[in-house]
């Protein structure tokens, strides 16, 4: 079929599926007192979360106020640098701008004495031997280049110790 609106010399072209646009998305972020309290504290490789007085859920990053029960939490609890893999996910799609190299390893992370995970990257253990339950540590980047966000954490690695018990993460699972 021939499209006569077209002009002459488009005729028989290629038809145009897509174009390739350059984007470019300035914006401020400001997390707020909670938030911005832990990621003030990330800048000296600590995490620290807030206990709701009420249900006594730990949550990292705090928020400034229990969901559940509309309180606020200002009880900061120091958690670890280690934590438990509740949930994982293999990623085997390349998309543009990601520098990472496919499969990888992305997982809800729950850190010692937190009651919410956290997501992030698993590295240094091959894709396939990740799984529920394994004990992973965070990585920083070096000293002179962490800043007051969870990027600092290059990504998580096994610690080497045995396997949680289901019971210990089963609520996040
Ligand atoms: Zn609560």
């Amino acid at each position: 079929m021939t499209d006569i609106s077209l002009p002459e010399r488009l005729r028989g072209a290629e038809p145009v599926r897509s174009i390739r646009t350059f984007a470019r998305l300035e914006y401020a972020y400001t997390p707020g007192r909670a938030a911005s309290r832990f990621l003030n504290q990330v800048t000296n490789k600590r995490l620290v979360g807030q206990r709701c007085p009420v249900c006594e859920k730990v949550y990292v990053p705090p928020r400034g106020s229990c969901p559940t029960d509309g309180v606020p939490t200002e009880d900061e609890v120091e958690l670890g640098q280690s934590g438990t893999i509740v949930s994982f996910c293999v990623v085997n799609v390349p998309f543009m701008a990601n520098l990472m190299e496919i499969p990888y390893v992305g997982a809800l992370i729950q850190l010692d004495g937190a009651d919410i995970p956290i997501m992030h990257l698993i590295q240094e253990v091959p894709y396939d031997q990740v799984h529920m339950g394994m004990r992973v540590e965070a990585v920083w980047l070096p000293d002179d280049e962490i800043g007051p966000t969870l990027e600092s954490i290059v990504h998580f690695r096994p610690n080497g110790e045995p396997d949680a018990p289901y019971e210990s993460y089963k609520d996040n699972a």
